[in-house]
């Protein structure tokens, strides 16, 4: 996992920036929860678990394409053509 720094914009794959010296842990924490609740969500979608929530957390600490093609995926297995639709445009935009 990278994460750019705030502050210079570095990417950074340990908590302190290499070049500025910024502490990143919360930014380390909440990418690391967001790609546990990603993870998860797969495992739900695959075994017809609860995804929408945890999609729901993860696009609350950082909304992407990859959230927004879980939640596209998991509209259209609940019969969801127009929020999955919704989704592809989303992704589609951002593209
Ligand atoms: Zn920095």
């Amino acid at each position: 996992m990278t994460i750019a720094c705030p502050c210079c914009r570095a990417s950074n794959e340990t908590p302190m920036c290499r070049r500025c010296k910024a502490d990143l842990t919360l930014l380390v924490a909440v990418e690391t929860r967001r790609e546990y609740l990603i993870e998860e969500t797969r495992f739900a979608l695959s075994g017809g678990g609860k995804a929408l929530p945890m999609i729901a957390e993860a696009e609350s600490l950082r909304s992407g394409s990859d959230t927004a093609q879980l939640r596209a995926l998991a509209a259209l297995l609940a019969g969801d053509y127009a929020g999955a639709l919704a989704s592809n445009r989303y992704i589609r935009s951002t593209v």
